[in-house]
């Protein structure tokens, strides 16, 4: 830290990053990416909008928002497109959360929003999840504050239903509930379609698991138009060009071929079922995940031992060194193949072990 650095962040600690290693191939399932290339009209419309790069993009991003509104039938103004949805979050954060409003999350739930909390100096409750890591919405029911919700739930892949989600709406009338569906695409319910009917949920989604564009960075927030203008206030005060030409322009033509990202999460949520049962077998408890992951524990090994030898064997996978999670590991789901090979690792890694 150099002694210039503003005393207002000197004890924030940032979020780490899964490893993206540049050095050596690796089958690489510990950040969510999607195994599958994004389909042909989104590499078409991006080498098209290339040759527009000497021109700023559109701050409104009127051509992606008018497809948003199309495919969720809702209006272009109940849309707001952020770089990736990390970027909504922080505007959610900064929007949504105050001295007097704190934000109230799970105890293990994204890594980021304890960041976010930080950064914009907000102060936040970490409400914990059951033993089993699922998490009871009533908990929260008679607590102020901005309740930010992933589901399906990050690391555990848990989610909840929508009647579920509908009911701490109801119950909290004048708090905003920030539901995060980074993965809401392999087997969960969406409240986006809710979005209409009450004036505090604020959706926010992302193009970066299920439609294979992390790369591109594209996130969106869907709620009421007067939501969507405050977190518009913080766009257009920190970077009104926030979503290049490029990905603005691939959000468009993933939105026009979602019949190949449909099949996509179609298939990993195959891989995912199949791996489940392989994992099971091998003696590992894997919790119910909806999400493009698994999140796995073994009695008859360590998370970060399972980790460290897995990554030996060139497949990389995530350990969380936090206190109860911490025998645990998340698995992306990939494709078939690398499946297969994570499996047989980790059955040889475990074989070595006895
Ligand atoms: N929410 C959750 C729960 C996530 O796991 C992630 C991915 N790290 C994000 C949001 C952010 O995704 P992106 O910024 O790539 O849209």
């Amino acid at each position: 830290m150099s002694r210039y650095f503003s005393g207002r962040f000197q004890t924030l600690t940032p979020y780490t990053p899964g490893e993206q290693p540049q050095e050596r191939r690796y089958i690489k399932l510990n950040t969510n990416e999607s195994p599958f290339p994004p389909s042909p009209g989104v590499m078409a419309a991006v080498q098209e909008e290339a040759k527009r790069l000497q021109l700023y993009s559109d701050p409104e991003c009127r051509a992606l928002r008018n497809a948003l509104a199309e495919f969720y039938d809702l209006a272009p103004e109940q849309f707001l497109a952020g770089n990736g949805s990390d970027e909504l979050l922080n505007f959610a954060f900064m929007a949504f959360c105050d001295e007097d409003c704190p934000a109230l999350f799970p105890d293990i739930t994204y890594g980021f929003y304890p960041v976010y909390a930080g950064v914009n100096r907000v102060p936040f409750r970490e409400i914990p999840l059951e033993e089993d890591l699922r998490f009871s919405l009533e908990k929260l029911e008679s607590l102020h504050g901005t309740v930010f919700l992933a589901n399906p739930n990050a690391p555990t892949g848990l989610a909840k239903g929508r009647e579920e989600i509908e009911r701490l709406l109801r119950s909290r009338p004048d708090s905003v509930l920030v539901v995060d569906e980074a993965y809401v695409d392999f087997g969960a319910e969406s409240v986006l379609p809710l979005v209409s009917r009450y004036d505090n949920l604020l959706v926010i989604q992302t193009f970066s698991k299920s439609r294979s564009m992390a790369g591109a960075r594209l996130g969106f927030a869907a709620g009421s138009e007067d939501l969507i203008a405050d977190l518009n206030t913080l766009k257009y005060s920190t970077n009104p060009y926030n979503v290049n030409r490029m990905t603005a322009a691939a959000g468009v033509a993933a939105l026009r071929e979602d019949a190949y990202y449909r099949a996509n999460a179609r298939t990993i949520m195959e891989n995912r079922c199949f791996t489940a049962e392989a994992l099971r077998k091998l003696g590992f408890t894997v919790t119910d995940s909806k999400a493009n992951f698994l999140f796995a524990c073994c009695s008859r090994i360590g998370g970060g031992e399972l980790y460290r030898k897995l990554k030996e064997r060139g497949i990389l996978v995530r350990h969380f060194t936090l206190p109860r999670i911490d025998d645990y590991v998340r698995i992306t789901i990939g494709t078939r193949e690398e499946m297969e090979a994570l499996l047989e690792e980790t059955a040889a890694i475990l074989e070595e072990q006895s």
